[in-house]
């Protein structure tokens, strides 16, 4: 789960990581107001969750309250990379001297907690890993030690800080860990780390990635989920318990188990078929759940075909056939669907889908090659219907 830039500062700040102190507007009059009390120019910065926001129009600076008012009201309302512009951060302006690069990410291949810094911040950290690789420095962190003073203040020179700067950026090292470690985030960055011209250090740009899976520890952090955050379908997916990932392919797919999951999708591409999604119902699936699944399943334009493969334990095989019967009959989006069921109550199961004429499989290699045809004959019909039409 991504956080927006003036959650993420606020988090930072609470860790003893100086940030400034601006709040967010979601109207041109809270803007102004906050102009106001904050004095002098100020920074109106758009909250959505992309980087680049200063290159796509999304940073202005304002030198009054009537300019912050106004600018916020350009800013407000904004497309920026596919998201629109809801909310503005009012920050007091920073007269900055240099810009750094502070972040710090997991690193699964050496299983360790990884900090990086570069004197090039500012601009995206994968362009400096591109151009001038040398000037990004880093180091893994001990899970047990954790970030020890004497490493941050060795990146304070490699990065080129003079000395008066070890003890304050080895303090925001370790205060920005601390805030990764607490709330068990996948990532923390500051860019830029401002060195202002006054020679103190400011996080001017918060950026944090929270693990999905810890968020149950953390109501407070897990509240803080904008909707932007995911698709809808992700959305719908997360509040049924669904594990939901969308692909490329054509043919949908609803299976409960994330290793049958993962085999299931194997076996289509085995055949020739792409899958559309990674879907795992999970363990005993009642009619509702079943149903969310497909109606997320059916909201993507690119589904052609979709398979059904349960393997019935907790899960019971009649509950799985309600709930797609139950799913069509609120639906008015007609795709070919191929049904497996084996396991608990698959007689029934089958029965119910019988009735309903929809087309069931006796094995997944079966089930497989159906939805791969009828996928492939779908495709054929839309383009012959193309053709015509060009004709
Ligand atoms: P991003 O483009 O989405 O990463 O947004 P940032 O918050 O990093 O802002 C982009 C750039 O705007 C920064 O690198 C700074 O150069 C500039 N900027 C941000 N805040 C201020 C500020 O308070 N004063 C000035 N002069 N520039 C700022
Ligand atoms: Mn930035």
């Amino acid at each position: 789960m991504k956080l927006q830039e003036y959650q993420a500062k606020r988090i930072f700040g609470q860790f003893g990581v100086p940030v400034p102190s601006g709040d967010v507007a979601a109207t041109p009059a809270e803007a102004r107001a906050l102009a106001e009390r904050i004095g002098g120019t100020v920074v109106v910065k758009s909250q959505v969750l992309v980087g680049g926001r200063g290159k796509a129009g999304g940073i202005k600076l304002a030198k009054s309250p009537a300019e912050a008012e106004e600018v916020a009201g350009r800013i407000l309302g904004m497309d920026i990379k596919g998201l629109t512009v809801k909310k503005v951060l009012v920050d007091p302006a920073a007269d900055i001297r240099q810009e750094i690069y502070l972040g710090m990410v997991l690193d699964r291949a050496r299983r360790r907690v990884v900090v990086m810094a570069s004197s090039e911040g500012g601009v995206d950290i994968e362009e400096v890993a591109a151009k001038t690789p040398e000037k990004i420095f880093t180091l893994a962190i001990d899970p047990f030690l954790g970030l020890r003073e004497y490493q941050a203040r060795d990146l304070a020179i490699s990065i080129g800080l003079p000395k008066e700067q070890f003890a304050p950026f080895a303090r925001i090292c370790q205060g920005l860990y601390a805030a990764y470690m607490g709330c068990d985030a996948n990532l923390a960055e500051i860019n830029p780390l401002a060195v202002l011209g006054d020679g103190s250090l400011k996080a001017l740009d918060g950026k944090m990635v929270l693990d999905d899976s810890a968020l149950f520890r953390h109501a407070d952090l897990a509240a803080m989920r904008d909707e932007d955050d995911e698709t809808p379908e992700e959305r719908e997916a997360r509040l049924n318990g669904l594990s939901y990932v969308k692909l490329d392919g054509q043919i949908g797919c609803m299976v409960n188990g994330a290793g049958l999951a993962m085999a299931t999708m194997d076996i289509i591409q085995f055949y020739g078929g792409m899958p559309a999604n990674f879907l795992d119902v999970g363990g005993g699936a009642q009619a509702e759940k079943v149903a969310a699944a497909l109606r997320i399943i059916l909201s993507d334009p690119n589904v052609k075909a979709v398979l059904f493969n349960i393997f019935g334990g907790i899960t019971r095989c009649d509950e799985v056939a309600r709930g797609i019967l139950k799913a069509l009959k609120e639906m008015d989006r007609q795709v070919p669907m191929v049904v497996r069921l084996v396991g608990t109550n698959y007689e029934e199961g089958r029965a119910i889908l019988a009735e309903a004429k929809m087309a069931t499989a006796e094995t997944l290699a079966e089930a497989a090659q159906k939805a791969v045809v009828a996928a492939a004959a779908a495709n054929a019909a839309a383009a012959a219907t193309t053709a015509a039409q060009g004709a």
